[in-house]
């Protein structure tokens, strides 16, 4: 389908928003009738008022979540039942596909076409997956002599609070909820203070589906007020988090000075492409390395922001990403050409903005983009930025930076490649390339990532679990049914037979 600007400006000109808390199936203002403003980082202009809720609405929607878990409305409904309502949110998701795409895009600044043809559909998708799932698994009995019986049952966890990054609004929303929802448990979302329009619209359209109240909550505002006072709440059974490594380890600490709530982390990355001597088509692996960094601005936990190449290969392939980066177009994330938008917010582009000041200084050599652009729109760009010879030790080569930067880096025996590949206390994604069938198989182990891509850059679909290694996680996995083990309890139920 070819869109065009013109037409999508009209659309988004016309979206009306939620902007109140979503507690016990009602739309309510914060309980303080405070709110924020929500700013588009395109323009740098308010898109609307949103209700700023506090430690009070906090309690209210683990009130409301916990009302609906005892009373079983959803927590004791068949799988089957429970399928059918998920189904129905999937439907209502895709006929409103549009909507959801441009909420996102203003919201985030994403580019609209990632949002209606990657975000949105995978949103979908994801729930249609978990629904599907969970009426076919099936429990266990226990290996037991003649005189019992052992029954090994999984059971939901309760109250959930689920905490969400800016980056993939409702996707990530989608990835929590999906599994969470599915396993028959209650769940109050917190999305990022940037980016709650696509939740609040969800939760709207989960209400539609047949969601009992009280099941799905969403509350918007600050991350240390709300995030915070929900992971620190008594009544609250697990926390899922996806976000920075420095808020991730805060969580634990909420859980240790709390009711030791089970906490599942998705954090930070910075991962390496590493291309090995023997590597394939340049041509290819030249689309797939711009596009592991620049694609979602390079906000992205998985953006393959280390370069690690074999120095015979260097010159040519990074010949080729310079004139693909040419199709990295830097716009109006609502002009269907955009395929790079603003990064979420001022603070973050000068954050952006330093690291490429770092790199300067540090002695790499900027070979792309490196700084500010579109200043007159008032919105948040940066251009898509590569920095060659790049030292393991160099800010750049360390940081998640969550920008459009690229490290470009070398090595000459594959040991070091793999060796500075794994020089990170991060360990979300990894791609090699290589068409050696052996060597493939021995970098895919030895990379310490939850994700290695042989020949591409990829972060599996959703039948794969999706975390991270070492820093970039805490027993979290996404999406695959080893997300439902993570919102359920193991319980064994011994019986002596007479
Ligand atoms: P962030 O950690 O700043 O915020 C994430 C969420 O936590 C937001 O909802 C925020 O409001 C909330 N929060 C902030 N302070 C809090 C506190 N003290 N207590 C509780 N909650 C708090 O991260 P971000 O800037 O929104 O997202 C970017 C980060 O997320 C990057 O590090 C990125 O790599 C990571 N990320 C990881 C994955 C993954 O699957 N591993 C996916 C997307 C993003």
């Amino acid at each position: 389908m070819k869109l065009a600007y013109s037409d999508v400006k009209k659309t988004a000109a016309k979206l009306k928003f939620r902007t109140q808390a979503f507690i016990d199936g009602k739309f309510v203002n914060a309980a303080a009738g405070k709110t924020y403003t929500s700013i588009n980082p395109a323009t740098g202009q308010p898109i609307t008022q949103i209700a700023a809720c506090d430690s009070t609405d906090v309690d209210l929607a683990v009130k409301a979540a916990r009302r609906a878990f005892e009373r079983g409305v959803w927590s004791k409904r068949s799988p089957a039942e429970r399928k059918h309502v998920l189904l129905k949110l999937a439907d209502l998701l895709e006929k409103h596909l549009e909507e959801i795409a441009l909420l996102d895009c203003l919201d985030a600044g994403k580019p609209i076409t990632d949002c209606l043809t990657i975000d949105a559909p995978d949103t979908v998708h994801c729930f249609r997956w978990h629904a599907e799932a969970v009426d076919k698994e099936y429990e266990k009995m226990a290996p037991t002599g003649p005189g019992n019986v052992a029954m090994i049952v999984r059971e939901p966890l309760g109250v959930i609070g689920a905490i969400l990054p800016w980056n993939f609004p409702v996707q990530m929303g989608a990835w929590k909820l999906g599994p969470i929802l599915a396993t028959g448990n209650s769940v109050v979302v917190k999305p990022a203070r940037q980016t709650s329009l696509s939740l609040l619209r969800l939760a709207e359209l989960a209400a539609e589906a047949g969601l009992p109240e009280g099941v799905l909550n969403v509350i918007p505002g600050s991350g240390s007020i709300i995030g915070a006072a929900l992971c620190k709440h008594m009544d609250v059974d697990a926390a899922a988090f996806t976000g920075s490594t420095e808020v991730g380890r805060e969580l634990l600490n909420y859980s240790a000075q709390s009711n030791l709530k089970r906490i599942v982390l998705e954090l930070g990355g910075k991962n390496p492409q590493l291309v090995l001597e023997d590597a394939g088509d340049l041509d290819d692996i030249a689309r797939q390395a711009v596009n592991c960094v620049f694609w979602n601005m390079g906000e992205n936990c998985s953006s393959g922001s280390r370069l690690i190449v074999h120095r015979k290969l260097k010159d040519k392939l990074l010949a080729k990403m310079l004139e693909v980066s040419q199709e990295w177009i830097v716009g109006d994330p609502l002009d269907p050409a955009t395929k790079v938008g603003p990064m979420i917010e001022e603070s973050h582009l000068n954050t952006v903005l330093g690291y490429i000041e770092s790199g300067k200084r540090e002695g790499a050599k900027l070979v792309l983009g490196g700084g500010r652009t579109l200043q007159k729109t008032g919105g948040f760009f940066v251009s898509p930025t590569i920095f060659d010879e790049v030292k393991p030790a160099m800010k750049i080569a360390r940081e998640e930076i969550f920008g459009p930067v690229l490290s470009v880096l070398t090595f000459d025996q594959e040991e070091d490649g793999i060796a500075m590949a794994n020089d990170t206390c991060y360990g979300l994604t990894a791609s090699v390339y290589t068409q050696d069938l052996s060597r493939a198989h021995r970098a895919a182990r030895a990379l310490r990532a939850g994700t290695v891509s042989v020949n591409c850059f990829s972060e599996g679909d959703a039948t794969t679990p999706f975390g991270g290694f070492k820093q970039s996680g805490f027993y979290g996995r996404d999406k695959s049914i080893f997300a439902h083990y993570q919102y359920t309890e193991l319980k064994t139920i011994w019986m002596q037979l007479a």
